[in-house]
C-alpha cells in the first residue's frame, strides 16, 4: 500500500494555540485525510516542543517552580484543543518523553561518528524568543528584528556541528529537487543563505536543570532546535521500534513537514544537513506558509477572541474556519484573517451555494418520489457528469501541489453548475408534465452531492459526513476504493434519503 508521511512542527509549550499554529495543524489534517482518501496508509505526526528555555521562564513566569509539571499541563492542553477540533494526527510527540530524548542521543551518536562535531567557543548574541543565536549584522539597531527585544551576549564553550561541510551538498540537493522547498520564494531565499551566510552551528548549551543532557556531558544539554527536530524520526519509532521507524521514513514514502516561513532556515539548512551526516533521507518537501494578519494587523495576544481556535470553531463551527482559511489565502502566501470575511464566504459559499443545493435536491426527493433517490433512466452522458469527472482530476492534480484554493474553486464550480441545474430544468415543472426527466434530473443532482460530499471530505470533514447521512450512504460508502466513490452512479436508486437539519444556519 502506498505511504505518506505528514507532520506539522512541535508548538512551543509556553503559549495557547491561535489561528496560526491551527493553520498549519488544518493542512496536515487535510494532506492526511486526503491521502487516506486516495488509498494510502498514512502518518500524521504533531506534538510539543518543551526543552526550550522559554518553557522554563514561562513557568516562573506563572510562579510554577515543577516545570515537568507546568510543560505536562500546557502540553495537554494542546492535544486537548487538537482533539476537539477533531484533527485525525496518529501521534502526538513530546520532547520531554523518553522516547523522543532515546532517538535524540542515537542520532547525535551517529552524527558524532561521522566526525561532524567538535569543541568550539561561542561568542555572540543570543535571542531567546527566537531560540537562536543572531548575527550582529542581522539585529535592527540593537534588537531582534521579529521579536523587537535586545538579544543576551553569550561566551561559553559548546559543541558544533560542521554545517558547512554540507554546504555544496545542500546547494546540489535543493537544485536537483525543486519541490523540495516550496513555495518558490522560500526556496530561493534558503538557497542565498547558504551560498552567502552558512556557519556551523552550536548544538549545546549550558545545562541549568532542563533539557536533554548530553550522553558524554551532562553539564550541558541539547541546544533546543537540534532536539526539536529530531522529533520528526523519533515520532515514529526512531530509536525504539525500528520496524515502524524504517516502514514511514522510507525511500518509497513521500515525507512532507509543513510550517511557517519563520522556521524555514532550520528545517531547510539544519535539518537537512543533519540527516545527511546520520545517512539518513531527506525530507520529500518542506512546505513553508506565510503569516496571517488578523484584521489587517500582527497577531498578538491583545487580539485574545479572534485567534482562539476554539473560540472560532463554536462560534462558525471548525469547518467553516477551515474552509475559509483555505479558500482565502493561497497556501504559501501571507493572508489576513477576518471575521468579517468569514463570515461573507460562510453565508455566501457555505450557507448560500453548498447547504442550498443539499437542502434543495432533497426537498424535491422528499416531495416527488417519497424520499427515494429516483432511477436515472435514460443512460445519456450529461454535462454534470463530465464536469464531476474533470473536477476530481482538478481536485487531485491540485492537492498534489498544494494549491488547495484551487481544488475549492473547482468544486464551487460544480456547485454552481449544479444549483443552475436546477433553475434550468425547473423541476416543479417537470412534475407536472415529464416524470422520466425529472427523476433523471433529479437522479443526477443526488449523485452530484455523493461526489460532492467526498471532494470536500478533506476539507470539511464533518460536512461531508453530514451530506453522506442525508443520502443515507456514510456507512456504505465507507467501504469502497477511491476509484469506486470517482466512479459515476454509484448512489443506488430506492435509497431512502434522510433529509437533515440545514449544513450551514445562516449568519
Ligand atoms: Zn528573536
Amino acid at each position: 500500500m502506498p505511504r505518506f508521511y505528514v507532520t506539522t512542527p512541535i508548538y512551543y509549550v509556553n503559549d495557547k494555540p491561535h489561528i496560526g499554529h491551527t493553520y498549519t495543524t488544518i493542512v496536515a489534517d487535510i494532506l492526511a485525510r486526503w491521502h487516506r482518501l486516495i488509498g494510502e496508509d498514512v502518518f500524521f505526526l504533531t506534538g510539543t516542543d518543551e526543552n526550550s528555555q522559554k518553557t522554563v521562564q514561562a513557568a516562573h513566569q506563572k510562579k510554577e517552580k515543577d516545570i515537568q509539571k507546568y510543560t505536562d499541563q500546557m502540553s495537554s492542553m494542546w492535544q486537548m484543543t487538537w482533539d476537539s477540533l477533531g484533527f485525525s494526527h496518529n501521534d502526538f510527540i513530546r520532547t520531554t518523553e523518553e522516547r523522543h530524548k532515546k532517538g535524540v542521543i542515537k542520532l547525535f551518536e551517529k552524527i558524532q561518528k561521522k566526525g561532524d562535531i567538535y569543541k568550539g567557543k561561542y561568542k555572540g548574541f543570543y535571542c531567546s524568543g527566537c531560540e537562536a543565536f543572531i548575527k550582529e549584522s542581522d539585529l535592527a539597531r540593537g534588537k531582534c528584528p521579529l521579536h523587537k527585544t535586545k538579544p543576551d551576549f553569550i561566551e561559553e564553550e559548546n559543541l558544533f556541528f560542521k554545517l558547512t561541510n554540507y554546504k555544496d551538498k545542500l546547494l546540489d540537493h535543493i537544485k536537483k529537487h525543486p519541490e523540495f522547498i516550496q513555495p518558490e520564494t522560500r526556496r530561493n531565499e534558503v538557497v542565498s543563505y547558504i551560498e552567502t551566510a552558512l556557519e556551523d552551528v552550536s548544538i549545546s548549551r549550558p545545562n541549568k536543570g532542563w533539557g536533554i543532557p548530553l550522553p558524554q556531558d551532562p553539564k550541558q544539554v541539547f541546544y533546543v532546535w537540534f532536539d526539536a527536530l529530531i522529533n520528526y524520526l523519533t515520532g515514529i519509532g526512531y530509536g525504539q521500534d525500528e520496524t515502524k521507524f524504517s516502514k514511514w521514513w522510507a525511500k518509497d514514502c513521500p515525507i512532507v513537514h509543513l510550517m511557517a516561513k519563520d522556521i524555514i532556515k532550520f528545517h531547510c539548512v539544519i535539518w537537512p544537513a543533519m540527516l545527511m551526516s546520520s545517512g539518513l533521507k531527506l525530507p520529500d518537501v518542506i512546505f513553508a506558509h506565510g503569516f496571517f494578519t488578523i484584521d489587517e494587523e500582527k497577531i498578538s495576544k491583545s487580539l485574545g477572541n479572534v485567534i482562539d481556535p476554539i473560540f472560532l470553531s463554536q462560534k462558525y463551527g471548525i469547518d467553516p474556519v477551515r474552509y475559509f482559511v483555505l479558500r482565502e489565502i493561497p497556501f504559501g502566501q501571507d493572508g489576513d484573517f477576518s471575521t468579517k470575511k468569514l463570515e461573507e464566504r460562510y453565508n455566501g459559499d457555505l450557507a448560500n451555494d453548498l447547504g442550498n443545493l443539499v437542502s434543495r435536491t432533497l426537498t424535491m426527493i422528499e416531495k416527488y418520489f417519497e424520499s427515494k433517490v429516483p432511477a436515472a433512466g435514460r443512460p445519456t452522458k450529461e454535462e454534470i457528469e463530465t464536469l464531476v469527472s474533470s473536477t476530481w482530476k482538478k481536485a487531485e492534480q491540485g492537492l498534489d501541489k498544494f494549491q488547495f484554493d484551487k481544488v475549492l474553486v473547482a468544486i464551487w464550480q460544480l456547485i454552481d453548475f449544479a444549483n443552475t441545474y436546477i433553475e434550468k430544468n425547473k423541476p416543479w415543472e417537470l412534475a407536472k408534465k415529464d416524470e422520466k426527466k425529472l427523476a433523471q434530473v433529479l437522479y443526477n443532482l443526488t449523485e452530484s452531492l455523493r461526489h460532492i460530499a467526498w471532494m470536500i471530505y478533506a476539507f470539511m470533514p464533518e460536512t461531508a459526513e453530514k451530506i453522506l447521512s442525508q443520502l443515507n450512504v456514510l456507512e456504505s460508502e465507507r467501504k469502497l476504493s477511491f476509484d469506486q466513490i470517482k466512479k459515476w452512479g454509484g448512489l443506488k436508486p430506492g435509497t431512502k434519503i434522510k433529509k437533515g437539519k440545514p449544513l450551514f444556519p445562516r449568519i
